[in-house]
């Protein structure tokens, strides 16, 4: 038996000479909220980068659901059952909501189909969007939206958000807030990145905190102190805090 939906084990990321992700340990259970918690340029977009199938990492295993994999491409993700919100969205601003999710299926579905599913999704997990609209008269927080319902569409185990609050108002990260809490009740695990110590603290079971690429603590964020966490994830003493 295997408790973990995700293992990570040692995975290595160079560019060049620099090392983005330098041996990365990182567990995933099923059903938990998982922070990966950094400052800026501490290789959490790098990281989950190639376990989207994005970036091919240089050494390392990734173990799914107890088995070896491979990760090429982000097809092979999705059907392994992992989905993922960009930091920054790849939509098409003059088709529709619909049109864009199309787009992004491995197999051909008709848009009258997507249309129907993407606003059933849209409804239950309280992200309202009108599949019809298109992206150019869409909100920030609404392109965020249809990211998600994408992802939901393959109905994942796993769903990977890149700092998916920088560009919400606080109203928007409240709701979004509330459909990450739905996922996890329904035993889909979520793997939360961020950079800040107060939305970790307040929605997440677990965090791996990252510095210079390494993984430098996990822990129980509701657990400890943000002064324990700033300290764990800028290095040294925090001063003023
Ligand atoms: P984070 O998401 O934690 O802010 P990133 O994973 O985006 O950090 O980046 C980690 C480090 O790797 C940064 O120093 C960044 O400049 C570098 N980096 C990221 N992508 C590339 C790339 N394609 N080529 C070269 N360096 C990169
Ligand atoms: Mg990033």
């Amino acid at each position: 038996m295997n408790a973990s939906l995700l293992s990570v084990r040692k995975l290595t990321k160079r560019f060049g000479s620099f090392t983005a992700c330098d041996g990365i340990d990182l567990e995933i259970r099923p059903g938990e909220i998982h922070a990966l918690l950094g400052e800026n340029g501490a290789g959490k977009s790098t990281l989950v980068k190639m376990l989207f199938g994005v970036l091919a990492p240089n050494s390392g295993d990734i173990v799914w659901n107890g088995d070896h994999v491979n990760i090429a491409t982000p097809a092979q993700a999705r059907k392994l059952g992992i989905g993922m919100v960009f930091q920054h969205f790849s939509l098409f601003e003059a088709l529709t909501v619909a049109e864009n999710i199309a787009l992004s299926l491995d197999r051909s579905v008709s848009i009258a189909d997507i249309s129907e599913k993407a606003r059933a999704l849209s409804i239950s997990y309280g992200l309202p969007l009108d599949p019809n609209s298109h992206v150019a008269d869409l909100s920030v927080g609404e392109r965020q939206r249809i990211e998600i319902v994408r992802a939901l569409l393959q109905n994942p185990k796993l769903i990977i958000l890149d700092e998916p609050t920088s560009v919400l108002t606080p109203q928007e990260a409240d709701k979004l807030f509330e459909t990450l809490d739905k996922l996890k009740a329904e035993g889909r695990s979520v793997l939360y990145i961020s950079h800040r110590l107060d939305e970790v603290q307040r929605i997440c079971d677990r965090a791996t905190v990252l510095r210079h690429g390494k993984v430098v603590g996990a822990c129980e964020p509701r657990k400890e102190t943000a002064a324990s966490l700033a300290s764990l994830m800028v290095g040294g003493d925090v001063a003023g805090v």
